[in-house]
């Protein structure tokens, strides 16, 4: 990660920016919580051509259901970084990758 994002101080920091992740990133952006979310791009359907079973979004892409949850998730200001994490450490005033 660049020097930019390594000294960023988090309310939350997520580690892994799958639909679990990008869903918890939502719902805490949009409580006004400063969120980084760390994604290193290996989400584990990304073999599936389809995701079902989604109220409202059945049979999508499930990348474009990723690209989707990334939008959503930024539009209320939660950074998305894609690299891996190695470490977090508890800062003063928040969390630090
Ligand atoms: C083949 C297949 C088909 C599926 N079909 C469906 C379906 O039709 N409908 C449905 O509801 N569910 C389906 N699922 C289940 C669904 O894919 C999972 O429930 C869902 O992906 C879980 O989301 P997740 O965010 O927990 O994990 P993932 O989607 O696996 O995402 C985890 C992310 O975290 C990242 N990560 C992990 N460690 C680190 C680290 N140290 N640093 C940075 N990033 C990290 C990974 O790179 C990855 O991007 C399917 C699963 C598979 C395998």
């Amino acid at each position: 990660m660049g020097a930019d994002q390594v000294d960023q101080v988090w309310d939350v920091a997520i580690v892994g920016g799958g639909a679990a992740g990008l869903s918890a990133a939502l719902t805490l952006a949009r409580a006004r919580r400063r969120v980084g979310v760390v994604d290193g791009g290996r989400p584990r359907n990304a073999p599936a051509r389809a995701a079902h079973g989604l109220l409202g979004l059945e049979g999508i892409n499930p990348l474009e259901l990723l690209d989707r949850g990334r939008k959503d998730a930024a539009s209320y200001g939660a950074r998305i970084i894609s690299a891996d994490v190695t470490s977090a450490e508890a800062v003063p005033g928040g969390v630090s990758f």
